[in-house]
């Protein structure tokens, strides 16, 4: 199976990497803005601080899960609005 990036679509197979089931070449990746594991223990740290003065917030790990699913429901939204307008758009033509 062929894959090409997902950002600029080249499909040169040796340039590919898959990074969560995405494919991403070697010029586009280090652009994705992935953390290191120092900046994550970071904000381990930070969230942990600030659960000592209010026990209510989450957790770093909670925080992640929860923007994911937030995440993954806007994206839903949208991509079912875009998918409505294209299927109107071969309707109304
Ligand atoms: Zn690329």
């Amino acid at each position: 199976m062929s894959k090409c990036c997902f950002e600029c679509g080249i499909s040169n197979t040796k340039e590919i990497s898959v990074v969560y089931g995405y494919a991403v070449c070697n010029a586009c990746k280090p652009h994705l803005g992935l953390y290191k594991d120092d900046t994550i223990r970071k904000a381990v740290k930070s969230y942990a601080r600030k659960r000592e003065l209010v026990p209510e917030n989450p957790t770093y790990k909670e925080d992640v899960d929860y923007r994911l699913k937030i995440l993954e429901e806007r994206y839903i939204k949208a991509r079912i609005k875009m998918l409505h307008i294209q299927a109107r758009l071969k309707e109304l033509a």
